[in-house]
């Protein structure tokens, strides 16, 4: 709150009350009389103020309207941190020039499934083996991961392939099992306003990838980012994955201006999702170039060696000589955009 905008027929009264007001939160009131109305700049550190407070602004008499200047987010702001968050996950960097794959199944199936998928998938050019444990599915009767020995399958994968591995974190109660396993740590969209999980998060050591909510703004999802941040994990990664719309033609709609203008509003690096996003595998591809060219850090894309057998997302899962095409098709966008795959 850095502005205080009165209405035509505010009294002095009013006026006097809101400068008592923020004179009671250690704040000044700088007051400027003009021809139509008056407007209060609110001088000091005005990032003490809470929402509740400045909604309390809003609704006092006299007030037409309360203009932050200074982002509610902070941490995760760029006017905080000038150069671009860089994350070292084991030998691999995110957010630096090289643009990492993070592709695999929706969900680890089996041990010999995943490594086969873990092994083409490397041999293509990936960086890093996706694969859900624990998954949040839509209906209770659908398959819902394996759990830990899911996560012994993706450990076993890393170990035989040396990809880091990225899992889906759902619930607080599994963290502790998580940190034994993963590399990163996936906060999904369904979770991404579970703010008693992002403080978890925000107070271990490991990579967090933060999902978009289904139907969050990006100033929610940097509020999100900033529950994480405010706990001390710095290390958190915003990713794209579509979000509801009214088109029903596709699973959601990958809304790609969040890649540019997060890259302006925040230093944490942007990942995209391309296969949640579409829901569609024949979409894939071209949303993973356009995503490159909007100036994604890194994608995560959905692979499986036999789609129509799939336990999860069978739909928008690669096949591994699509993601193969696929790597060297978005090898020229990334030298375009100055980076490198
Ligand atoms: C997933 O990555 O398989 C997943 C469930 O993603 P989201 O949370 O974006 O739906
Ligand atoms: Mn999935």
């Amino acid at each position: 709150m850095d502005i205080i905008v009165l209405n035509h027929d505010a009294t002095e009264k009013d006026v006097e009350n809101i400068v008592q007001k923020l004179e009671k939160w250690g704040l000044n009131a700088h007051i400027s009389q003009g021809t139509e109305r008056t407007i209060i700049g609110v001088i000091g550190d005005t990032s003490k103020v809470s929402e509740d407070e400045e909604n309390a602004i809003r609704v006092t008499q006299g007030v037409e309207n309360v203009l932050r200047i200074l982002k509610p987010y902070k941490l995760a702001s760029r006017e905080f941190r000038k150069e671009n968050t860089v994350i070292t996950v084991r030998d691999q960097i995110v957010g630096g020039r090289k643009i990492p794959v993070m592709a695999g199944p929706c969900a680890v199936e089996n041990a010999s499934v995943l490594l086969d998928n873990a092994e083409k998938v490397k041999a293509s050019g990936a960086s890093f083996l996706r694969g859900g444990a624990f998954k949040p599915r839509t209906s209770p009767y659908s398959f819902q991961g394996l759990g830990e020995e899911g996560l012994q399958y993706l450990a076993e994968a890393r170990e035989k392939t040396g990809l880091p591995i990225i899992t889906e974190l759902m619930d607080i109660r599994d963290l502790d099992i998580i940190m034994q396993y993963t590399d990163i740590i996936q906060i999904g969209a369904r979770n991404m306003q579970n703010f008693r999980l992002l403080l978890e998060v925000g107070a271990v050591d490991k990579p967090v990838l933060l999902k978009r909510g289904l139907s969050s703004t990006i100033k929610e999802w940097l509020m999100s980012a900033e529950y994480i941040m405010s706990r001390g994990n710095q290390n958190v990664m915003l990713c794209e994955r579509g979000i509801r719309t009214f088109e029903t033609a596709t699973r959601n709609t990958l809304d790609l201006s969040a890649v540019p203008l997060l890259k302006e509003l925040s230093h944490l690096p942007v990942v995209v999702d391309p296969s949640h996003g579409v829901g569609k595998w024949n979409l894939v591809g071209p949303m993973a170039k356009a995503a490159l060219a909007a100036g994604a850090d890194a994608l995560i894309i959905e692979v499986h060696p036999n789609p129509a057998e799939a336990m999860s997302d069978g739909e928008q899962s690669l096949k591994p000589d699509h993601f193969d095409t696929l790597m060297k098709e978005l090898k020229p966008i990334a030298h375009i955009m100055r980076r490198e795959m």
